[in-house]
């Protein structure tokens, strides 16, 4: 066998990288579509990668070179948008997978943003805040430089190891270097309220990722197939991560009525087939340290067995590439429910549908976080409050319907009764109301339209998310008129 033909073989067993692997879903998604060859080849090309390398003089004098990326997947609409990850892992090939999933993601949701991702290669534990301060403000720096960041260009938010305080930085940065004056508020999203921040941003992926496992057990058929009964209410649920996602989701899913048996972090697990409190666990934590020992619950020493509990949902919301061919074939639940970006590898993508397990794809399911950075980014373009408008002009019109009510039926009613009512009816929406209710919508509606697709076609429900996307991405393409 020459040379030439054996290559591909040897290359088709060698293990595909992250990025290799959201396009082997998009290549299995593209397979259902009637797109032109040259047209799924540019939607799956990541646009720009920007890498760099910068110099951080520690607090005890040392300098450390500081590895970071920034990716932008897809310019079909713009600004591109995705967060920023501190973590040790960071790559070039992770920071374009993740920017993809952002191009996807935001299709799927309806929300008008090309994909992108930054990460920067560090353990964010091992810097003290001035330090991580320095990074960022020198990230950013290198970022406005290059026109990688801009409220019409790319605009970064959090991920994995950043929060609202990092946001801050990236504003203050892009604000002192930068001579974008009227609407530099939205370079970033995910920024403290007091920053131009929208409220509910911090909570949204997890609330995301609630309201779409509930639209998921809402589908009484679908759940027969699972052998669960419909609706959130005594679902045995595992969460993976107790960071932002992880946190919320676990807390909606409780309020929900599901029950928490098994949470797990870096140090370990623990479970509790009769249910965990999510408030007294995390005060657990905060208080010894770590979440073993919790009272009553088993501890795993090995946190990523807690991937394996019996439950019927599980929500790894943690980092990528924890559920594999290995272990896949232990995983018990009926519900993958991905909170964190590519959680399940591909192989272990197949050996779970083999047996019928619902996968709810990342693509979608934690789509909220970007869903209300795009409320944000709003926000900080008309600079208004939501619902700062109409707020007050509800609560009147509430009063006079009524008003109106009380006129037509003939009767005063009691002071006391109309003020009763009046205050359960008439309020006006806050923006927090605002956020949430986009969100939710946003959420259902998408699942629909997903779960539509994956009985148009027999598919998966990640294949339908990414049937879903590239039609969405070749219609931008096709209205600009690039490709016929
Ligand atoms: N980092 C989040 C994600 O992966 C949010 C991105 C954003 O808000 O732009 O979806």
């Amino acid at each position: 066998m020459s040379q030439e033909t054996a290559a591909p073989e040897a290359d088709s067993k060698k293990k595909l990288t992250f990025f290799g692997e959201v396009n082997q879903m998009f290549d299995k998604a593209a397979a259902y579509t009637s797109h032109p060859e040259g047209l799924l080849l540019q939607i799956k090309a990541c646009n720009s990668v920007y890498r760099m390398e910068y110099p951080l003089q520690r607090e005890d004098g040392s300098i450390d070179v500081i590895q970071a990326y920034r990716a932008e997947h897809s310019q079909h609409k713009l600004p591109t948008k995705g967060g920023i990850r501190y973590e040790s892992h960071v790559n070039e090939d992770e920071v374009m997978a993740l920017s993809a999933l952002m191009t996807y993601k935001c299709a799927v949701v309806d929300v008008p943003f090309g994909g992108a991702k930054g990460g920067i290669k560090i353990d964010h534990r091992d810097y003290s805040e001035t330090e991580l301060e320095r990074i960022t403000r020198r990230y950013t720096f290198e970022l406005t430089r290059k026109n990688f960041i801009g409220p019409g260009i790319d605009v970064p938010a959090p991920d994995y190891g950043t929060g609202p305080r990092e946001m801050a930085w990236i504003l203050d940065t892009y604000n002192s270097v930068g001579n974008d004056t009227l609407n530099a508020l939205a370079c970033v999203t995910g920024k403290p309220v007091g920053q131009g921040g929208v409220r509910g941003r911090t909570e949204a992926t997890g609330l995301g990722v609630f309201y779409g496992i509930r639209e998921a057990c809402r589908f009484a058929d679908d759940m027969e197939e699972l052998g669960l009964s419909e609706g959130v209410e005594g679902k045995s649920v595992v969460v993976q991560g107790l960071g932002n996602v992880g946190y919320f989701a676990a807390k909606f899913l409780e309020e929900g009525g599901a029950k928490i048996v098994g949470l797990a972090e870096i140090e370990g697990a623990i479970h509790n087939p009769d249910g965990l409190n999510l408030e007294d666990v995390v005060n657990h934590r905060k208080s010894t340290g770590s979440i073993l020992h919790y009272p009553g619950a088993t501890n795993i020493e090995n946190s990523a067995e807690a991937l394996e509990l019996p439950c019927d949902i599980l929500v790894p919301a943690a980092l990528g590439g924890v559920i594999t061919g290995e272990n896949a074939p232990r995983i018990k639940a009926k519900i993958i429910a991905e909170g964190a970006n590519g959680p399940v590898t591909s192989e272990a993508d197949s050996l779970l549908l083999d047996r019928n397990a619902l996968i709810i794809p990342d693509v979608y399911l934690n789509a909220g976080g970007v869903t209300v950075s795009y409320f944000e980014w709003l926000r900080n373009l008309s600079h208004v409050r939501h619902g700062r408008m109409s707020k007050r002009f509800e609560e009147r019109n509430a009063e006079r319907i009524l008003r109106a009510v009380e006129k037509l039926s003939g009767n005063s009613f009691k002071e006391d009764r109309f003020d009763k009512v009046l205050s359960e009816i008439a309020f006006g929406a806050s923006e927090e109301d605002l956020v949430n209710s986009g969100l939710e919508e946003t959420m259902a509606y998408a699942y629909r339209e997903i779960r539509e697709l994956r009985h148009k076609h027999d598919v998966d429900l990640r294949t339908a998310a990414f049937i879903s996307a590239i039609n969405k991405v070749a219609t931008s393409y096709k209205q600009m008129g690039i490709f016929p």
